[in-house]
Order: C-alpha cells, then structure tokens, then sequence
C-alpha cells in the first residue's frame, strides 16, 4: 500500500505539527520511500534528524508506526513529545502499571496512534506478534538499528530477534535507522534484518553547526582554561568528559571551589544519584555536568551547547560520537579537546590490561589515530570526514582551531570573553525566556527542552510576535503548541518589555 504525497503537501504537515520550514538533507527523500512503501536503511548522523524520517510517513499514511526503540526513558521522551504536538503516540514497556498497558493495547487495535514505541524483547513475544495482527501498521522503524550488529560496541541481544520480523510481516515495510559510522556495522545490519531491497540513504557526518577546538595543554594550564570556559558558556548546558572516576570527582570539587555548580556521573555511583543528576541536568536545574563514558547513551537533551574533553578519548569515533552531544538541535555549539601528553599514560595502562594480543594492537591503532587527530595541523573537520571514508570537497571548514582559530578565551588568559557558540540575540530577553521555560517545565513536570527548544527561543527574541498568527512563524511552534503555549510565551514576552 503506498500513499502519494506531493512534496507541498509534505511540507504543510511539516510546518502544521513540527512548525518547520524545510526538511533536513535525506529527510524528504526517505519519507518517499517509506509513504512508496520501500524498506529503507538510513545512517545518518546524531542530531541529523532520524525521528521526523519515520513520525511523518506514519502522520500521512494515517496508520500506525511500530518503533523499536533500546531505551525506555526515550521512547517515553518520544511520545510524549509527539503527544505534546498532537500527534497520537504512545510508548508500551514492561515497568508500566498493568491497566495502563492494557489500555494502550485497546486503543492501538483501534489504530488510534500513529506511532506506537516498544523495546525488542516485547515486540518478538508471541502474544504481542498475536495482538499486532490486529493492529493496523504502516510499518516498522528499527531506531539505534546498529544495536544488532556484533561489531558494534553497542551490541544488544535482544536485537538480534529482529531478524524474525521480516518473516513474520512480509508485507510491511522495514526501516532501519543508525548513527553508526562503521562500514561492518552497517552491512551487518542490513543483513541481518533481512531488508528487501532498500532505499539506502547515507548522510554526511560532517556536522557544520560544531565548531571543534583541539589545545594540548600542562596540569597547570588545563585547569585554567577549564574555568575559563566556564565562564565563556556562562548560562549555557555544558558537558565535561573526565578520563576516570576519582577525576570527575575532582573536577566538581575544583568547580564548586570556583563558584559554578556542576553534578558528577560515573558507573561508581548508585543508579538513583546517578539518574537524579542526570534529570536534574536534562531540567536545567544545574547546567554543568562532569562525567565518565558512562554518560552517554540515552543522552539526548539537544541543547548543549559545548562539550569539553579533559583527555585524550580512546579513538576518532569515540571523540565524535561524544563530542557529538554537543548541537543536536542545530544551533552552533563548540567540542573542545583539552588534553595533555601525559593522557598517553592512562591509555597505556588500559590499553596493557586488554588480553587479546589483536585487540590490544587495535586499541593502540586508535590511540595513535587519535593522537594524531589532536596533533596534527589539519582541518579537525576534515579528519573526522577522512577518518569515516568521506572525502570532503571543501579545504577549510571555517568551524576549526586550525582553519578559523581558537575562541579567544582559550588564547588570552586575562580577558573575559564570549564563547563562540552563544547567542546573537538580545541576552536579557533570552535569558528571561530560558528562566520562564524553566519555571514551566518545573510546573509542568517536563524537561525544559520540550517546552521550546533554544533555536525557537532565539526565533522568539528576534521575532518577537505579539499575536498567534506571529507565533506561528516562529522556528518549532507548530498549530499545537500555539494553542497550548501560545498565551502563555506572549505573556513572557510581554514581561520583559514591562
Ligand atoms: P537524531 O535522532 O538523528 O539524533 P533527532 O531526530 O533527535 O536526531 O533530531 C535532532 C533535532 O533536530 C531535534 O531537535 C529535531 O526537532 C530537529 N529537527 C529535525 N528535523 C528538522 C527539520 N527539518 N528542521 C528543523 N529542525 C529539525
Ligand atoms: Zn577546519
């Protein structure tokens, strides 16, 4: 079954609910095939724009969309934002109340929702393969779809079942989406899942909107610019890689010394501290936080505005898949690299404890790559394109420490100074709206972000609208959230002219 849709028609439902101008690189195209009913592979970077590929099919063709998601917290992030934006979505786990849970299945038969979230091991459970016979579905989309693949580092077990879908649902189209940058992955993936034939849509990973700033730097002076930076993204969502547990520690005492707030996260501690500084980060309560590796996956709060390495990471791929944290929602934001020689050692010391003699020769590989990442006179955009077999055909990314320079507080100790990546808006006015969404979100038991995202604050200042006809030409605001925000941010806005 397929659904023509003109590309003028794709784009009123896309400025109806997501109140967007234009599709994102691949977006369109995918949303073709999926409405032509292909089965479709997409690798596209984080903050690429995965999400609105599979929503807006299930939106048009007026079934429901069956995603499989890894985690429960963003699937449950997920619908409730499409919720929020009057899309019918819902998210089905196994740690929801029994009556809730029923109820979700009595509407899905229904076909009440056009997106409809669960986890792997649910969806392959005989009794729910049962229940979907009866639920009308437009088709599966297959997120973090890398998950599957051995080669992975982020393998799931539970992934593996999905090959069984193909089988099980012959005629219904098979999406697959990653940010996997690794050629293996991808192919095992493809296979694995059986696709028949698909669309296959391969984005660049070169991401324009961050600006990468590598400096080696001494035990003296890393601190330093570490305050210094600081102070440049003042008010602004900043995360702090630490190479180890007693480090992160460290780092947060040494901030909370200086005056600036920041909450740790590492494996070491318990699971409840752990999540409670997680949401107390994502809710803009404390806007500093200092972690392992172990904050990473699940993380995907979009308005980060810098990430700030304190070592050397272990490869290419680790540095940009956790600087990549940084800008998800597009706005300009910075990666900045702050290592030292001595990281070698720590690495060293990892890298002598692995066991395989192959395994331990490769860590070291992507030591020396990394290594050479930071050292190198290279545009850092253009390494991180060549490290993943783009060759880009441009010579200067103008988003560099090597083709532009560096932020000037990282150059010049004694000035206070901006940080590239903040806003050209009016401050007051946009810290006044930052202050009013936090209120909000607080109020209303959300994270801050799903009130209105940073670009469509910045929208707001320079647009200002006085009516709802003006708000709706702002970046994010769709007919819904005007009629569930609308008065509310004209009255914010109202304030601070008062
Ligand atoms: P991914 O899953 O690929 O990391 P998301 O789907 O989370 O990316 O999207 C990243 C951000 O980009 C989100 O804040 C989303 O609202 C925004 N976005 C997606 N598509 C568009 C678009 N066409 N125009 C503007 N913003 C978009
Ligand atoms: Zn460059």
């Amino acid at each position: 079954m397929s659904v023509p849709a003109t590309t003028s028609e794709l784009h009123s439902v896309l400025k109806k609910y997501w109140g967007y101008e234009a599709f994102r690189p691949l977006q369109g195209r995918v949303v073709q095939s999926l409405l032509n009913g292909h089965d479709v592979a997409v690798v596209m970077p984080t903050g690429g724009g995965k999400s609105l590929c599979y929503q807006l099919p299930a939106v048009v063709l007026g079934r429901t969309a069956l995603v499989v998601s890894p985690l429960i917290a963003l699937m449950q992030d997920q619908a409730a934002q499409l919720e929020q934006m009057g899309i019918p979505a819902a998210a089905l786990n196994s740690s929801q109340p029994w009556p809730e849970q029923q109820e979700i299945l009595r509407r899905a038969v229904k076909g009440e929702y056009r997106l409809l979230y669960t986890s792997p091991e649910r969806l392959l459970r005989d009794d729910f393969i049962d229940f979907l016979q009866h639920v009308p579905l437009a088709f599966f989309a297959i997120d973090e779809a890398h998950c599957i693949s051995e080669w992975g580092h982020e393998f799931r077990p539970e992934y593996r079942q999905l090959s069984r879908l193909r089988d099980l649902f012959p005629d219904l189209p098979v999406a697959a989406f990653t940010a996997s940058a690794t050629q293996q992955v991808r192919h095992d993936m493809l296979r694995a899942l059986k696709l028949h034939e698909p669309h296959r849509y391969i984005a660049s990973f070169h991401r324009p909107n961050l600006n990468y700033y590598v400096k080696a730097c001494d035990s003296k002076t890393q601190p330093q610019l570490l305050l210094r930076a600081m102070e440049a993204y003042e008010g602004s969502t900043v995360i702090v890689y630490s190479p180890t547990v007693a480090r992160v520690g460290e780092t947060v005492e040494f901030l909370r010394q200086a005056g600036i707030a920041a909450l740790p996260y590492h494996g070491k501690m318990e699971n409840a501290g752990r999540s409670e500084n997680q949401e107390r980060w994502m809710n803009d309560e404390v806007r500093v936080l200092v972690g392992t590796i172990a904050f990473g996956l699940g993380i995907n709060k979009p308005s980060v505005r810098a990430v700030i390495h304190l070592s050397l990471p272990k490869s290419v791929e680790q540095y940009y898949q956790e600087a990549g944290r940084a800008g998800r929602d597009g706005e300009p934001a910075d990666c900045i690299l702050l290592w030292q020689k001595k990281d070698a050692g720590l690495i060293a010391y990892f890298n002598n404890q692995i066991a395989g003699a192959v395994e331990k020769e490769r860590a070291w590989a992507s030591y020396h790559t990394i290594r050479n990442f930071a050292e190198n006179a290279v545009c850092r955009h253009r390494q991180i394109c060549l490290h993943f077999g783009e060759t880009p055909k441009w010579a200067a990314c103008g988003a560099c420490d090597v083709c532009v320079a560096e932020p000037e507080w990282m150059r010049e100790p004694e000035r206070r100074v901006r940080a590239t990546a903040s806003a050209t808006v009016e401050p007051g006015l946009f810290a006044h709206l930052k202050e009013w969404r936090r209120l909000l979100a607080k109020e209303m038991g959300v994270p801050a972000y799903r009130i209105l995202s940073d670009a469509s604050l910045r929208d707001l200042c320079h647009k200002r609208p006085s009516d709802e006809a003006g708000l709706l030409d702002v970046f994010g605001i769709g007919e819904k959230k005007a009629e569930a925000l609308g008065e509310e941010i004209l009255e914010a806005l109202e304030q601070y002219t008062q």
